[in-house]
């Protein structure tokens, strides 16, 4: 036979619930620190970035040096060509001189005057080569060689200029690449310490809720009986304070010369009365009541019992259950199977102590065995 038992103690969901609020707070804030991380870092990049461009930029300005330096040196080795060409000599030195005119103005910049050496003093000779062709006093071949060394200056400045553009652009694309590292490597930092943040709180969940689920679970341990499975004494207490204003019953049962049982059957099959004893009254009350050993061989029912005609009449159901289930007792001295002595009293949680009702029951079922056992009692309201 199984018995349904109430359990006493209700588990609360109350502690899950917070602990799952718990656990959102805490994943939306390590979200947000992680975000924060990551805005932190780009504002560092940008920080960074932003005067690389610009550098970039200004390098790509000087990029015009390098073409005014290209353009004048086109311009100087035209006039060498107008020079060398077959037109009349004078032709050929107006055309010359309006070419290196046109070198001077794209020569004379003062950056190339302060950055390159040879500047000034090619500057100086295209001015005197100029004055000497305006006045015709030079031969075209000595005019072309006194353009070889302004020619030479200006591709040394084209070739610097290259140099420079070349070197800015590999040292950006060089720390672009080291800067992106550090971006990837933080990001990666930053989602693995995340990682390691849910994790590290996962573990605590786990062990918070293991040790709850423990702490729960030895208490239940703590309010039953390990023979029957049923209440024990403090469970009694506990459900009586959690009913506080219910007009409730209590019923006492003892089990009649149980002692001459056990010396007759020995103290295990003694154990098997028990049990069953405790699922038969159960059954008896159709679920409705909780049940508790409360040591020994005597055993306690609480109802829902608004009148004293209703508990009168669980009392009754119960003497008739057990005589119909008929367990047979060998050592009984009137001749009969198991019986049983029940004492019952009603009251209201709260309004009447416990003390009260289980010393009004207890008289009840005394007065059974006083009067020769195998029945049931109450006492009256007073
Ligand atoms: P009465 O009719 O006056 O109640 O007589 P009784 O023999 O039942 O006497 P009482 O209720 O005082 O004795 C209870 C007996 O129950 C004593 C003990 O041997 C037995 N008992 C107590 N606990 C256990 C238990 O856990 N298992 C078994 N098998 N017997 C127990
Ligand atoms: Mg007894």
């Amino acid at each position: 036979m199984t018995s349904k038992i109430k359990p006493s103690v209700q588990p609360s969901m109350r502690p899950r619930v917070i602990a799952r609020q718990h656990r959102y707070l805490t994943w939306l804030s390590l979200s947000l620190m992680s975000f924060l991380g990551l805005m932190v870092l780009i504002v560092y990049e940008s920080r960074w970035v932003y005067p690389e461009i610009q550098a970039y930029f200004s390098q790509t300005g000087s990029l015009t040096g390098q073409q005014l330096a290209t353009r004048s040196r086109v311009y100087l080795q035209q006039a060498q060509t107008e020079l060398l060409s077959d037109q009349p000599e004078l032709e050929a030195f107006d055309a010359a001189l309006v070419n290196i005119e046109l070198a001077y103005g794209l020569f004379d910049v003062h950056v190339y005057r302060r950055q390159y050496e040879c500047a000034e003093p090619s500057l100086m000779d295209m001015d005197r080569l100029m004055a000497r062709l305006q006045q015709r006093e030079i031969a075209p071949v000595v005019a072309v060689s006194e353009l070889f060394m302004p020619i030479e200056c200006l591709t040394h400045i084209e070739m610097s200029q290259l140099d420079r553009r070349g070197m800015a652009i590999n040292d950006f694309s060089e720390s672009t690449r080291q800067h992106n590292q550090v971006l990837t490597y933080s990001s990666l930092l930053i989602f693995v310490m995340g990682l390691v943040f849910w994790w590290l709180h996962e573990r605590q969940l786990r062990r918070t809720d293991y040790a709850t689920q423990e702490t729960f679970e030895w208490m239940q341990r703590a309010m039953r009986d390990p023979l029957t499975g049923i209440g024990n004494r403090s469970a009694l207490h506990q459900d009586v304070l959690a009913k506080k204003h219910q007009s409730l019953g209590l019923i006492l049962v003892d089990i009649d010369f149980f002692k001459q049982y056990n010396d007759a059957y020995g103290h295990p099959q003694g154990d098997t009365l028990l049990r069953q004893l405790a699922t038969l009254i159960g059954q008896t009350f159709n679920d409705e009541a909780q049940l508790y050993r409360l040591g020994g061989d005597e055993f306690a029912a609480l109802l829902l019992c608004p009148d004293t005609a209703t508990l009168k009449n669980y009392c009754q159901q119960l003497i008739k259950g057990l005589h119909e289930a008929n367990f047979a007792h060998p050592a009984h001295p009137d001749n009969k199977g198991v019986t049983l002595s029940v004492g019952g009293s009603r009251f209201v949680a709260g309004e009447h102590t416990f003390a009260y009702a289980y010393e009004a029951a207890d008289k009840a079922l005394y007065r059974v065995k006083a009067a020769g056992r195998d029945g049931w009692q109450v006492t009256e309201d007073e």
